[in-house]
């Protein structure tokens, strides 16, 4: 008798279960599996990652350090351009100095060769003019300020700016100043001197130069008076034209040639001089006189005579 075994139903039940189990085991086993060949290959990913991140950093800061490098080159480039600017400029300032000094001494020697001498001369027994000497170049007064309209008073036409102000300036004063005689050539003092001599004798030496000694023929000098005094030249010494003289002008570069007993000529306090304002004004402050001081002092002040 074929005996068909018989299964009880736990049995089928437990058999199932175990198939169960196992296809289950066998399901997480290959889950498992692809986790973990996913994950190896997240890992993979990730290391790369670092890698190229890790390159990339010491490469860019590579750079940046090179780029200092440059940046530090480059200031020092800089900073050596600066100094040689510095250094150039410095160069050329000392050169302008020394073009400077050199212009100043031109132009100081210009003046000594350009500047005739003998305007600053003391004239004396001595020492006189030559009787062909004659201002380089004379101009008129202007008209209102002559004593005799229409008579021409002549100056050195490098004085006369000097002498106008002068003249406007008193009038702007209110003061009554005006010329009496400015340039006389050598042959006009003679005959002016001879006129003197007939009518006072020896005397006249006292008042008027001998040919050659007067200061008129440099025409640089003056001999002023008031519209109301004229040719009574005596009342000069106390009239407000000549008080006015005293205070200023000296700041136009007129002195009076021949003060109070001076050892030269009687006193002439009409008769100035123009010596130029800086000496002027230098006999002014000390109260000097052009006579009193020596020549070779008075011979400083030739360049800076018509400044
Ligand atoms: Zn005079």
């Amino acid at each position: 008798m074929d005996e068909t075994p018989k299964h009880s139903l736990a049995y089928w039940l437990v058999s199932i279960l175990l198939l169960l189990l196992v296809l289950g085991l066998a399901v997480q086993a290959y889950f498992m599996y692809t986790l973990s060949q996913k994950l190896n290959i997240v890992n993979q990913n990730n290391a790369s990652t670092t890698d190229a991140l890790t390159t990339l950093s010491s490469t860019t800061i590579s750079r940046f350090e090179e780029n200092e490098k440059k940046f530090v080159q480059f200031s020092d480039m800089l900073y050596e351009e600066q100094q040689v600017t510095v250094a150039l400029t410095d160069a050329v300032d000392k050169f302008k100095r020394q073009v400077g000094k050199l212009t100043g001494t031109v132009d100081t020697l210009e003046k000594l060769t350009t500047t005739d001498p003998e305007l600053l001369q003391k004239y004396s027994r001595i020492y006189f003019l030559n009787e062909h000497y004659k201002p380089a170049d004379l101009s008129l007064i202007e008209e209102k300020f002559d004593y005799v309209n229409g008579k021409e008073v002549t100056i050195s036409s490098e004085v006369l700016p000097f002498l106008s102000d002068l003249l406007e300036e008193a009038e702007d004063d209110g003061v009554d100043l005006i010329v009496l005689s400015g340039y006389r050539s050598f042959t006009e003092q003679g005959t002016l001197k001879n006129v003197y001599t007939t009518n006072y004798g020896v005397g006249a030496n006292r008042f008027s130069a001998d040919q050659g000694y007067s200061e008129h023929q440099l025409g640089t000098a003056v001999d002023f008076t008031s519209t109301s005094i004229g040719e009574n030249l005596s009342q000069f010494e106390h009239s407000e034209a000549h008080t006015w003289l005293l205070q200023n002008a000296h700041k136009y570069g007129f002195v009076m040639s021949y003060p109070e007993n001076n050892e030269y000529y009687m006193y002439e306090p009409w008769h100035w001089r123009f010596v130029g304002t800086k000496l002027a004004r230098y006999l002014d402050r000390e109260a000097k006189n052009f006579y009193d001081i020596e020549q070779r002092e008075i011979d400083t002040y030739i360049t800076s005579l018509f400044d």
